[in-house]
């Protein structure tokens, strides 16, 4: 007997410059930009697990009047894993995060992903 996970991709569609793409089986549509998703690794070191600071989201970090010049954030593969995730190595060379479908459906960043993560944070 297999579960069916409500998180389960039905299709996915992977540009290595410029994100990820998911059509979920329940009908929703999540869409990914390269540094949103580096922002959101959820391995040990990215997430600061193991009591080291985690590393700072670019996303969140507020626009700088002089951005400094970062070279454009690439994937340069991506592996499935299993049946509930794929492993992404990143040309700044971190391959470590394994990006399950439950955390991709979690990290969503849709409108509406986001109003319900905003309702259910402050009750
Ligand atoms: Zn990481
Ligand atoms: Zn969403």
């Amino acid at each position: 007997m297999t579960i069916m996970l409500q998180t389960d991709p039905d299709h996915i569609a992977i540009s290595k410059s410029k994100g990820i793409e998911i059509d979920w089986k329940d009908g929703h549509h999540s869409s990914y930009g390269t540094e949103y998703l580096r922002d959101w690794c959820p391995c040990a070191s990215c997430t600061g697990s193991h009591g080291t600071e985690p590393r700072k989201k670019t996303t969140e970090a507020p626009a700088s009047p002089f951005p400094m010049f970062t070279p454009k954030l690439k994937m340069l593969s991506i592996e499935p894993v299993g049946t509930y995730a794929m492993k992404i190595s990143w040309s700044d060379g971190h391959n470590t995060g394994l990006y399950s479908w439950e955390h991709l459906r979690e990290i969503c960043p849709c409108e509406t992903c986001k109003a319900a993560k905003q309702a259910s944070q402050s009750r």
